[in-house]
């Protein structure tokens, strides 16, 4: 069975005056019977992995080098070092704005793994891929391109268009893809595929979680905007904890 998961991710959003926000949400993670993982940015991460409570702590990126001369970066076993055990790669944010490709993102989730981190890797269409009728095809590729030779992942199929819009696709649309991704992945990794987590992203909200959560083959979900509050985040991992 695959775990349910809810991730957040806060983006380039928090200073160490948002501590006390995690510290709530962790504080619920305990009484809630779903993974809870929040991704901070990079410099709230070992004040969150000390913070009491069962709540896990990723990291937003990793370089796909294990050290070196890369200015800037941050690498899988500094995200460990900080305490983190997850790290979401191949954000739309981080593909677009980096250009960052479907074989970085592999060269990367093999580096977490390396460190002993589960890549939470992203995967989604734009808007115009969709209304050419290519969502599967775009989404699979990635799928295939992106996938480290593990078991040990997890899947967030992330809509480009439903990032921070609002916009969320119908209920059909999420489920034709979540099942073309556990088929892929049964295909790649045989009866292990099943055990894989494939979280949804896209304006997740309390209002809309738990009809997204009774939708097959979703496993969770991973949240921007709604991931920033504690009263937004807490319904979101309560409803998928009752789905
Ligand atoms: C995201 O950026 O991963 C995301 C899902 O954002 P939002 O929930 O704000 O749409």
């Amino acid at each position: 069975m695959p775990q349910k998961i809810t991730a957040g991710n806060w983006k380039m959003n928090g200073t160490q005056a948002s501590l006390s926000e995690i510290q709530a949400i962790a504080d619920a993670a305990a009484d809630i019977h779903s993974l809870a993982i929040l991704c901070p940015p990079a410099h709230l991460l070992h004040r969150a992995a000390s913070l009491p409570g069962p709540l896990a702590i990723g990291g937003q990126n990793c370089h796909h080098a294990p050290s070196g001369a890369f200015t800037g970066d941050i690498s899988a076993a500094q995200l460990a070092d900080c305490g983190a055990s997850y790290v979401i790669l191949g954000h739309s944010e981080r593909r677009e704005a980096y250009g960052e490709s479907d074989s970085l993102v592999r060269d990367k989730a093999q580096a977490a793994l390396n460190s002993g981190l589960t890549p939470i890797i992203c995967l989604g269409e734009s808007q115009d891929q969709r209304a050419e009728g290519r969502a599967i095809a775009v989404v699979l590729a990635q799928l295939t391109g992106s996938l480290p030779d593990d078991v040990q992942v997890i899947i967030a199929y992330e809509p480009i268009w439903a990032i921070g819009t609002g916009l969320v696709p119908s209920v059909a649309e999420i489920t034709e893809v979540h099942n073309a991704l556990r088929a892929q992945l049964l295909t790649t990794f045989g009866a292990a595929g099943q055990n894989i987590s494939i979280l949804y992203g896209g304006s997740v909200k309390p209002s809309n979680a738990k009809e997204i959560f009774a939708i097959p083959n979703v496993n969770g979900a991973l949240v921007g905007g709604a991931s920033l509050k504690a009263e937004d985040f807490l319904p979101i991992m309560r409803s998928l904890a009752e789905s």
